[in-house]
């Protein structure tokens, strides 16, 4: 099928052909039809499969139909990664003016709240550093998102994220929708799992 077959809006497709997106790629084919139904999603799904923009065309899709505050919080085991993913979302959400934001360690924190305090739709985070600005900056909340994005989850929790992620996930509003994309399926992998989703689709590539 196409991206339009699969039901993606107009400005999005405008966006993928911009980028040269031109079929999409199994998991984004088999992500897109349960997301837009609003399930949350387990995907099986390694670098280079297009996991990405499997998880970014629902939410931006989602943005625009109900377009508000912070909508999104991506977290990501590596500063390279979040900033390919905060990448991914600006080209592909060009044609519906998103805004991102990337909170990740070893870089200053004061420009990143400055970044926050201009009201991104979508944070991309790696876990620590989020914490630590959210233990900091007035005003700054996650209260509110929608979305929760735990990607690459293997290497997420190989980092030893899982604590942090568990703090998180007792501020985050149970009302939000989860995807959990992890190029390997392990026993930490199922139980964070079981931990941030409810009643998920199962998709591997
Ligand atoms: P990812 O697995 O999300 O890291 O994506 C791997 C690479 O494939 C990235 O460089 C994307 O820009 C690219 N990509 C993702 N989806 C498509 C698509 N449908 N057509 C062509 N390139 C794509």
């Amino acid at each position: 099928p196409s991206f339009k077959e699969l039901g993606v809006i107009d400005p999005l497709l405008q966006a993928l052909e911009q980028m040269s997106y031109k079929v999409p790629t199994p998991i984004q084919v088999e992500t897109l039809p349960p997301a837009f139904e609003g399930r949350d999603i387990i995907g099986v799904a390694a670098t280079g499969s297009g996991k990405t923009a499997a998880f970014a065309i629902p939410i931006l899709q989602k943005l625009w139909d109900t377009p508000q505050g912070l909508f999104a919080c991506v977290l990501a085991p590596t500063r390279e990664l979040a900033y390919q993913i905060s990448q991914q979302f600006e080209a592909l959400g060009s044609t519906i003016g998103v805004r991102c934001a990337v909170v990740v360690g070893g870089l200053d924190m004061q420009s990143q709240m400055v970044a926050l305090a201009k009201k991104p739709h979508i944070v991309i985070a790696t876990p620590g550093r989020l914490q630590d600005i959210l233990e900091n900056m007035k005003g700054f909340s996650l209260r509110n998102i929608k979305f929760l994005v735990l990607d690459e989850a293997d290497r997420l929790l190989d980092l030893d994220f899982g604590p942090v992620i568990d703090k998180l996930l007792k501020i985050l509003p149970t009302s939000r929708t989860t995807y959990l994309f992890s190029a390997t399926m392990t026993t930490k992998v199922a139980k964070l799992q079981r931990a941030s989703l409810s009643n998920p689709v199962r998709l591997q590539v």
